[in-house]
């Protein structure tokens, strides 16, 4: 499984170009198929919708494994967008919201948002790290994007995933790209999951996307 820009007319253009790369071999990816039907809550209050779709699935050329292409609006095993997640976490790194106080804001049930945070939450520590060390590789004339110090762990991470984004934006020429997206973009479609950022040796994977709707990074799935 791999994140890609969730603008389909661009996966369908980069798949048949064998512009995006297998994650496992870095070969090229051919179109293959798509995936199971799933079915995702969007927005919130008078907005949530339920969208079902099938991502595309592409097979690699040289080790001929197969990846599900999730945009870069979704996370990997999530029912709900990738916006809903980062909303609950931002107001529990913000505000200290418990999470069935932003389960009902947000139209959610508390074990699913309880599920978000915790899972953030263990990940802190080392998302923090990552995406600190990738602002100072590439933000070298950012200075001003630096993260803001912030009492949590969960809160340094929301900083140092925001500050990121804020110099991939610059690099792209974008007014600005959500902290998620460049999350799912750089460390791939389990950037929500916690067994994502357990084994350490994974983040030596090249966390570098190729444009901010993200070509690049992902992990096998
Ligand atoms: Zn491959």
């Amino acid at each position: 499984m791999l994140t890609v820009n969730h603008e389909a007319v661009s996966v369908e253009s980069d798949l048949a170009g064998g512009r995006l790369a297998c994650p496992g071999c870095r070969g090229r990816l051919r179109p293959w198929g798509w995936a199971r039907e799933r079915v995702i809550r969007h927005g919130t209050g008078a907005d949530l919708a339920l969208v079902r779709g099938r991502p595309r699935r592409g097979r690699c050329a040289d080790c001929s494994a197969t990846h599900v292409l999730l945009g870069v609006d979704l996370a990997a095993r999530r029912a709900d967008t990738a916006e809903v997640i980062a909303s609950a976490i931002e107001a529990k790194a913000a505000g200290g919201a418990g999470h069935r106080v932003i389960a009902a804001w947000l139209g959610r049930p508390a074990s699913t948002v309880r599920g978000w945070l915790r899972a953030f939450a263990t990940s802190a520590g080392p998302i923090a790290e990552v995406f600190t060390a990738l602002s100072h590789r590439d933000g070298a004339d950012a200075a001003g994007l630096w993260p803001a110090p912030a009492p949590a762990q969960a809160g340094r991470a929301l900083s140092a995933v925001t500050a990121y984004a804020g110099v991939l934006a610059a690099r792209f020429g974008v007014a600005t790209l959500a902290w998620q997206s460049a999350g799912l973009a750089v460390a791939g479609p389990f950037f929500f999951s916690a067994g994502r950022w357990q084994d350490r040796e994974q983040h030596e994977l090249a966390l570098m996307p190729d444009t901010p709707g993200g070509k690049g990074g992902g992990s096998a799935g």
